[in-house]
């Protein structure tokens, strides 16, 4: 298990390079660049798999789903502005990936998994790699009302909608970033609170996400 989680030279340059790539790709936030090349994305692959965990391509993790494509991670993550100290709740946890770089931006982070085997590893896995969210399992389509409001909230699955019960537990100017199509493909859409009952909407680039399921989704 130790030997796992080596971050050795050679991960390190591959992550360096990957940095590079994203940059390329058009990412320009400083700070989220910086946080990818911090933290050791192969720590989710399995060892025979190194070789892929630099390279912008999402990855099977198990339980049919994937670890998200490193640029889909970093332009979430741009659109959602992150300041130290904001309470973002991320709906699809997976492999943990994406809470580790809202964590590592100084973050408290909310994350809600529906499938218990990805939740009961990904709870396992973060703490002993140092990173410590609130781990929460169920239907995070509805959110999760007890802790809100967020200052931001992330889903991280392809949603038909967007939910009406995450709007209400955004703060006053608080952002959702969401992909939201059909089953194949997605648009990035941005939601940002301007008032109690107010919304500025935009719509972004096409991705291809997992699907959200749940209440208020598939
Ligand atoms: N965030 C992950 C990462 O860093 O690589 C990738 C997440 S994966 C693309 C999407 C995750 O959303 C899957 O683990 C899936 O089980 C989960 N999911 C789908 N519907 C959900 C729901 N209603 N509530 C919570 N999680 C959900």
């Amino acid at each position: 298990m130790a030997y796992k989680y080596i971050d050795n030279y050679r991960e390190q340059g591959a992550r360096k390079k990957l940095v590079e790539i994203l940059k390329k790709k058009g990412i320009a936030d400083e700070r989220v660049l910086n946080v990818i090349g911090m933290v050791p994305r192969h720590f989710f692959f399995d060892e025979t798999f190194w070789n892929q965990a630099y390279k912008d391509i999402a990855f099977p993790i198990g339980a049919g789903q994937t670890i998200s494509q490193p640029y889909t991670v970093a332009y979430q993550t741009e659109l959602l502005h992150i300041k130290t100290g904001d309470k973002v709740l991320e709906i699809g946890t997976g492999c943990g990936y994406q809470t580790c770089i809202l964590l590592k931006l100084g973050a408290k982070v909310y994350t809600i998994e529906r499938q218990e085997k990805l939740y009961e590893r990904t709870k396992q896995v973060l703490p002993f790699m140092g990173y410590k969210p609130n781990f929460f399992l169920g239907d995070g389509s509805k959110g999760i009302p007890e802790h809100a409001p967020y200052n931001k909230i992330i889903v991280t699955a392809g949603a038909p909608i967007i939910p009406d019960t995450l709007l209400t537990q955004l703060v006053i100017g608080g952002i959702l970033v969401i992909p939201v199509g059909d089953e194949k493909s997605q648009k990035m859409v941005t939601v940002l609170k301007t008032g109690e009952y107010d919304y500025e909407e935009h719509v972004l680039d096409t991705f291809r996400f997992v699907p959200l399921v749940g209440d208020k989704a598939w």
